[in-house]
């Protein structure tokens, strides 16, 4: 069994789960291989229309599943209610371009009749971690199922309850296997896996993608990010703005992939920059327990969590917005802002991944660009400007996948542009078409007219073939 405990206040368990080991996973894999064919072979708009039914079961479920999320992962109660909300969205938008993206393309002309038939992989594993756990699964089981695969999901140990409830409001080909590392390879490694999508940390994503590549198997991975946020010298560090910033970067404790993890201000603005950031801390920022209305932040989601965001706090760190928690009967880390650091220590070049943050003066736009490119991570990026062209130019520039401007990780456009970082951050792509075609292989079926019925004998030679 994996018993979740209450990152707010460790001492309670929320719920348990069975554990599955990595021997048992052969037997889940070749269950959801056999139903897939029945699925596969149920009409596209039958298979929507279980999809349907499970986004009205979820929305009528969200409040009692928001509270589940809180209370397993530590997110404040209107960040999980805002994450059941964009679950049942996403699974509606599916439903809405599935027919589009699934159903076949045919051209029939002088040279030919040529049908595009999207066929489904077969079994799908779905690996994901803890931070969005709702979302994330769903990224991948929604188009995954509408196109007429199985799904394996594994969620994180760390949020296992939550997903595992709406799992069952599917009646599809999914099944949730709960384990660690052990039990999320032995499912890519299966010989019956045809597809995998990964979201997670670096290292896991290795892992994951030196596995399925093993068996050549097709894998989509979403990675992490070291988001940089530069303000340019024009930007203002009005009150709006600054408060979109500090919940950019402490939502969910710092722990969300496209947070702002690193900050960069021109020199000659750093310290107004930091009484802007700070005030802006002061009215937005209450760290306390996640159910508790008006707050903002709750704990960290592990005792290891809480360990390495303390770390980041050895040394000057200025204390942020309220704090009405305490760390001694819940994960809770005291949110701070590190001033100039060493552009070099592991709080600017890695991902940190919790509620401590470091902001940096710049000398000049080329310099700032180059510190915020530098590293394997190209997820999210921001620009801060009054002047919105200039932003955009230097937005080019960013190796990220999504860069923002005059906000971070805010977006009301995520259904019509693609996730998925560049560099070590992303293969492949969720959200938008893109992210649908993931789930399907295009096949050909092609009658040349040379060989129709009636059709004279074709020249032979090598003219009548493509090149390769
Ligand atoms: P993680 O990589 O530790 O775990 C993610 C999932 O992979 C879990 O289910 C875990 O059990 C499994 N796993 C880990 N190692 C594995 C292995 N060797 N073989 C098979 N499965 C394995 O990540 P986490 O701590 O749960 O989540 C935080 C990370 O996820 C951060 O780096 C964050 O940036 C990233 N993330 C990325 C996105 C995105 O869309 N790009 C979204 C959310 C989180």
């Amino acid at each position: 069994m994996i018993r979740r405990e209450n990152p707010a206040r460790f001492a309670e368990i929320v719920g348990e789960v069975p554990a599955t080991t990595p021997d048992e996973v052969d037997a889940v894999v070749r269950r959801a291989d056999a139903e897939q064919r029945t699925w596969a072979a149920t009409p596209l708009p039958d298979r929507l229309a279980v999809l349907a039914r499970a986004a009205t079961a979820i929305e009528d479920a969200a409040e009692d599943l928001a509270t589940l999320l809180a209370r397993e992962s530590g997110k404040v109660l209107p960040d999980c209610r805002g994450e059941l909300g964009f679950a049942v969205r996403f699974l509606r938008w599916v439903i809405d371009k599935a027919i589009s993206a699934y159903g076949d393309s045919t051209v029939d002309d002088d040279l030919g009749r040529l049908v595009l038939v999207r066929k489904p992989y077969g079994v799908v594993a779905a690996i994901t971690p803890w931070n969005a756990p709702i979302i994330l699964a769903l990224l991948k089981i929604g188009p995954a199922l509408a196109a007429g695969n199985a799904v394996v999901v594994k969620p994180s140990p760390l949020a296992p309850l939550t997903i595992t409830a709406v799992a069952a409001l599917l009646e599809a080909p999914l099944t949730v296997v709960h384990g660690d590392a052990g039990t999320g390879a032995a499912l890519v490694g299966h010989d019956l896996i045809r597809k995998v999508a990964f979201t997670g940390g670096p290292a896991g994503g290795r892992a994951v993608a030196a596995l399925a590549g093993d068996r050549l198997t097709p894998s989509v991975l979403e990675l992490g990010g070291n988001d940089p946020a530069v303000f340019l010298d024009d930007a203002p560090f009005d009150d709006a703005s600054m408060d979109r910033l500090v919940m950019a970067t402490f939502a969910t404790s710092g722990q969300v992939c496209m947070a702002a993890k690193r900050l960069y201000v021109p020199r000659s603005r750093l310290d107004d920059f930091v009484a802007a950031y700070r005030a802006a801390a002061g009215r937005v920022l209450v760290t306390g327990d996640p159910l508790t209305p008006g707050v903002s932040m709750g704990p960290v989601i592990s005792a290891g969590a809480q360990r390495s965001a303390n770390a980041f706090r050895d040394g000057d760190v200025l204390d942020l917005g309220r704090f009405e928690a305490d760390p001694e009967i819940g994960y809770f880390v005291r949110p701070g802002l590190v001033v100039s650091p060493d552009p070099g220590s592991p709080l600017v070049v890695t991902e940190q991944f919790g509620p401590v943050v470091p902001v940096l003066g710049y000398r000049d736009e080329e310099s700032v660009l180059a510190a915020a490119n530098a590293g394997e991570l190209g997820l999210g990026a921001s620009v801060w400007s009054a002047d919105e062209d200039r932003a955009f130019a230097l937005a080019r520039r960013f190796e990220a996948g999504f860069t923002f401007v005059n906000t971070h990780n805010r977006t009301g456009m995520s259904l019509r542009a693609p996730f998925g970082g560049v560099k070590r951050s992303g293969w492949g792509r969720e959200y938008a078409g893109e992210g649908l075609l993931e789930y399907v292989q295009t096949c050909v079926i092609h009658a040349p007219a040379a060989f129709r019925p009636g059709a004279e004998a074709p020249a032979a030679g090598p003219s009548a073939y493509p090149p390769g």
